[in-house]
């Protein structure tokens, strides 16, 4: 571990702008990887360059439904008459030869013959008796796809470390490739932590809540492509914890918790982390998800997040997701931010960087306006429900009042 992780060189709170690159220095990129079907290739992440074997378009084709015919028979004249010589469809090519003055019959994407250079659209058409009227052409070359105009055998299409969306699964699709190389998933083992934690489904004694956490953190580790384990709900005792922390790091890549990294909880934690690895307890100048734990057990990652339940998916959000990117070999992303105007007032202590949830929208003139969800307790859950954006506020920020101009964060990644 280099110094620069140690809190004790840091006095005071650590901005979380400064903790991602201390992060990510710690992090190398899986080089594992597997070969998988392209319909199951969505969202994993891509190991190696693809490149086309193929010109897009294969061959010239009709953008248009139509009449393809040779330009330059119509003598620079507006308009003229073709005679039909057969027909174009897609899948099934014009066979024959095109004698002079005349023209093909042709849908789109079917192959331009070789005979033609132009196709006139269907509705600047006339059918005359025997003959078609060209009226008005565009020019030479018009509604034809040409052969490699997207692009040339040969040429890089993909890189490594491309997230496979939708449209790059088209893509592949597009050049052939029913088999790719991606990167193994990480995996993350998670676990929450805490006496009074019950799981779904059981009853409530008093004192108890139910453990939510394992939950929003399973959706967000599932959007982002990782492998879960889920090791349950581990109580604050030094036994357990030390047995759930030396499964989990046997098992994964990264070992999250949630809770126990608090300044009154964290000794149970500390105690069994600084035996079982090695350990940073860090104080964030984020609000919310103050504490924050970092370090390693054994050859795995540790995250330990704050066990308030916005406080986990914040410092999920701004920490854990770009180590996952970086795992995953992926680049990081600089999110979309944008302005808004506060259609309700603020309120904020200088001190901590703050993500308050917001409604982002359009007002009546069109212009962006952002609301408060509400209450913006850390505990208070339904306040990331209820939010599409996070109003950021900076660390020396106070109170802002209606019409005040913020900066929001639509919600991306993991959290979308
Ligand atoms: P801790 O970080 O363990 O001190 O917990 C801070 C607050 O978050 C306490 O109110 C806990 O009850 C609550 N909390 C901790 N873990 C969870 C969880 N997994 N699900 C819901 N609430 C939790
Ligand atoms: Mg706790």
């Amino acid at each position: 571990m280099p110094m620069t992780l140690d809190p004790c060189a840091k006095p005071g709170l650590i901005h979380p702008d400064e903790a991602i690159p201390l992060l990510l220095s710690q992090v190398s990129a899986i080089d594992d990887s597997e070969m998988v079907r392209l319909a199951e290739a969505l969202d994993r992440v891509l190991a190696e360059d693809l490149a086309s074997g193929l010109d897009l378009p294969p061959f010239d084709n009709s953008a248009m439904d139509g009449y393809a015919f040779r330009f330059d028979e119509l003598n620079g004249q507006e308009s003229g008459s073709f005679k039909l010589a057969g027909q174009a469809f897609a899948g099934h090519p014009f066979k024959g030869e095109l004698p002079p003055g005349h023209c093909v019959r042709i849908m789109t994407g079917a192959p331009v013959p070789a005979a033609c250079d132009t196709v006139q659209m269907q509705e600047q058409t006339q059918v005359q008796d025997d003959a078609i009227l060209i009226q008005a052409p565009k020019g030479k070359g018009a509604n034809v796809r040409r052969r490699g105009e997207e692009l040339k055998a040969g040429t890089r299409v993909l890189t490594a470390g491309t997230r496979i969306r939708a449209a790059e699964l088209g893509v592949i699709a597009t050049i052939g490739i029913s088999q790719l190389r991606v990167v193994r998933r990480p995996i993350v083992a998670f676990f929450s932590t805490g006496d009074e934690l019950r799981p779904v489904g059981s009853e409530l004694a008093p004192g108890q809540i139910y453990d939510s956490n394992r939950y929003s953190i399973l959706g967000l580790l599932q959007k982002a492509g990782v492998e879960w384990l889920d090791l349950g709900v581990i109580p604050d005792d030094p036994e357990a914890l030390r047995q759930a922390f030396r499964t989990a790091a046997a098992k994964a890549d990264m070992v999250l918790t949630s809770g126990g990294v608090s300044v009154g909880e964290a000794d149970y934690t500390k105690q069994i982390l600084e035996q079982e690895g090695q350990i940073h307890f860090w104080k964030l100048a984020i609000k919310p998800g103050k504490p924050f734990a970092f370090g390693r057990i054994g050859k795995a990652l540790f995250c330990g997040l704050p066990g308030n339940p916005v406080s986990s998916m914040v410092t999920f959000h701004k920490l854990v997701w770009p180590m996952l990117l970086k795992l995953q070999g992926q680049a990081q992303s600089q999110p979309l931010m944008l302005t808004a105007a506060l259609s309700t007032a603020v309120r904020k202590q200088p001190g901590r960087v703050e993500y308050q949830r917001g409604i982002l929208s359009r007002n009546a003139e069109g212009a962006l306006e952002v609301a408060l969800t509400g209450s913006q307790g850390s505990g208070m859950l339904t306040s990331m429900s209820l939010a599409n954006c996070f109003i950021l506020l900076d660390q020396y920020q106070g109170d802002l009042q209606v019409g005040e101009t913020v900066m929001v964060e639509p919600f991306h990644g993991a959290l979308a």
